[in-house]
């Protein structure tokens, strides 16, 4: 028995032991690898004058934070010792993404290999001063995922694919439109009383674009004349993104009225569902030529072999081909990139772009006005190409569709089956540019009282009775 007893007692000690060696490993176990396996944040010397938000936990989790756009949880302290630190970067004026790269400590080629993700895209391209770029770095101090805020409200995210490239993709929050109303009278140019009456200077040109087809501004206007905008601010839950658009536009000149309105198609049109703003050409070309590649969101690349949206149709015209804009419009950008070539970006109204790629001779500068049909380029096999060809997007709300199927105003009116509606769209617009007469016209003719909302029938008649409303009478 004492021998069992002494046998059981040095037992008891080895079992302590291992245990207190057990412990003891488990602890140095899990204490190695969060230490190992944690990247620290890598310090970068920057040029004067530079900044690099993430020596600051506070800029830097705010940046990180929007970065994500809200689609992910924050991280708990034991993911944040697990996963690759983000580092953000705020652009500055005289910056290039090469010397950007370079500061941070990363290739050229991973630079090439994000510009080429991004030649359908073009995102890099809009860069500029106040844009945040955030990169999540592996150990070797190579992105694994790239961010562009491009604003509060929208995120380009390139992440890496297993091929070494990289994979496009854009992040928008919920977004809607808050309207204000901005009238003034003209005193002096229509520019300077637009101004002055708070419209910011590319709503004042929109304006003139809108309305040039009724009337001359510099010569019909007169002191006295009166307008009212109605500008929709582009809002996400919290923050005004700073985009604005035009929803529709009253100017009375003399005993005569002008309106614009804004529909659900991207065009402007007049109260009587005349579009104000010519109809696009489907071609930008004046010969049709061969569709070398159609417009695909999934196309297989023809060179990388990769799954990429190919968000133009390629149309096989030789070098030296004349190329027209397909709608009047502002040239808003034009460039040399690697993949995409020379290009040129056409804005029209707002809601419509154009782009034209791999052109040997760009024949416009940026910010001017061109029109339909204009001569802006002549077609090429400028950046990444199997051979000639002139590549042509078209983007409706900032999405590209197909150019040569797509529902564009191609017609000078709101569609028979659509008037009803475009009437329903207007109204409260009617109601709120605050057209004389028209409000307590509307509730005198209305006998069953005030409070009920008029159906469509009782006052869908306006627009026949009264092409001019300003000279009208409702009675
Ligand atoms: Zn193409």
């Amino acid at each position: 028995m004492p021998k069992s007893s002494f046998l059981t007692r040095r037992s008891r000690h080895v079992l302590l032991a291992i245990a207190v060696i057990c412990i003891t490993i488990g602890l140095l176990w899990q204490s190695e690898p969060s230490s190992a396996v944690s990247i620290p944040i890598k310090q970068v010397d920057l040029p004067a004058g530079k900044t690099s938000a993430a020596p600051e936990p506070d800029a830097a989790e705010e940046a990180k934070a929007a970065a994500q756009a809200s689609t992910q949880e924050p991280d708990g302290p034991l993911s944040a010792a697990t996963e690759p630190q983000p580092v953000v970067y705020e652009i500055q004026p005289g910056d290039t993404l090469s010397e950007i790269f370079d500061a941070h400590g990363i290739s050229a080629n991973t630079l090439h290999k994000l510009l080429e993700a991004d030649a359908e895209f073009l995102s890099l391209e809009t860069i500029q001063p106040g844009t945040t770029l955030t990169f999540t770095l592996d150990g070797k101090n190579q992105p694994q995922k790239v961010d562009l805020q491009l604003d509060v409200a929208r995120t380009v995210s390139y992440s890496r694919t297993e091929d070494g490239g990289f994979e496009h993709q854009e992040i928008t929050k919920p977004l809607h439109w808050d309207r204000q109303q901005v009238s003034g009278e003209i005193h002096g140019s229509f520019y300077a009383s637009g101004l002055k009456a708070g419209l910011d200077k590319a709503q004042v040109a929109k304006v003139g674009q809108l309305l040039k087809s009724k009337l001359n501004f510099r010569r019909d206007l007169r002191a006295g004349d009166t307008f009212s905008v109605i500008v929709g601010h582009e809002h996400t839950d919290t923050q005004a993104t700073g985009n604005t658009r035009i929803d529709a536009i009253e100017l009375h000149r003399g005993s005569k009225t002008y309106y614009a309105f804004l529909y659900s198609d991207g065009n402007y049109y007049d109260e009587t569902g005349d579009s104000v703003t010519p109809a696009f050409l489907r071609w930008p070309t004046k010969q049709h030529y061969r569709i070398t590649s159609p417009f695909d969101p999934n196309r297989l690349h023809p060179i990388t072999g990769r799954r990429a949206p190919h968000n133009g149709v390629d149309l096989g015209s030789p070098s030296g081909t004349p190329v027209m804009s397909t709608g009047d419009g502002i040239v808003s950008r034009i460039g040399n990139h690697p993949y995409a070539g020379k290009y040129v970006e056409i804005e029209h109204s707002g809601t419509y772009k154009t782009r034209y790629l791999h052109l040997s001779k760009i024949l416009v500068h940026r910010g001017e006005t061109v029109k339909r049909g204009e001569k802006i380029a002549l077609s090429g096999a400028t950046g990444r190409v199997t051979g000639p060809h002139l590549h042509f997007e078209l983007h409706v709300n900032h999405h590209p569709v197909n150019p040569l199927t797509a529902k564009i105003p191609t017609s000078a009116h709101v569609p028979a089956d659509r008037i009803a509606a475009f009437r329903k769209h207007i109204r409260p617009l009617m109601a709120r540019l605050n057209v004389p007469s028209y409000l307590p016209a509307r509730q005198a003719r209305d006998k069953t009282g005030a409070e009920k909302i008029p159906t469509q029938a009782s006052n869908s008649d306006w627009t026949q009775q009264c092409l001019r409303p300003g000279q009208c009478r409702f009675n």
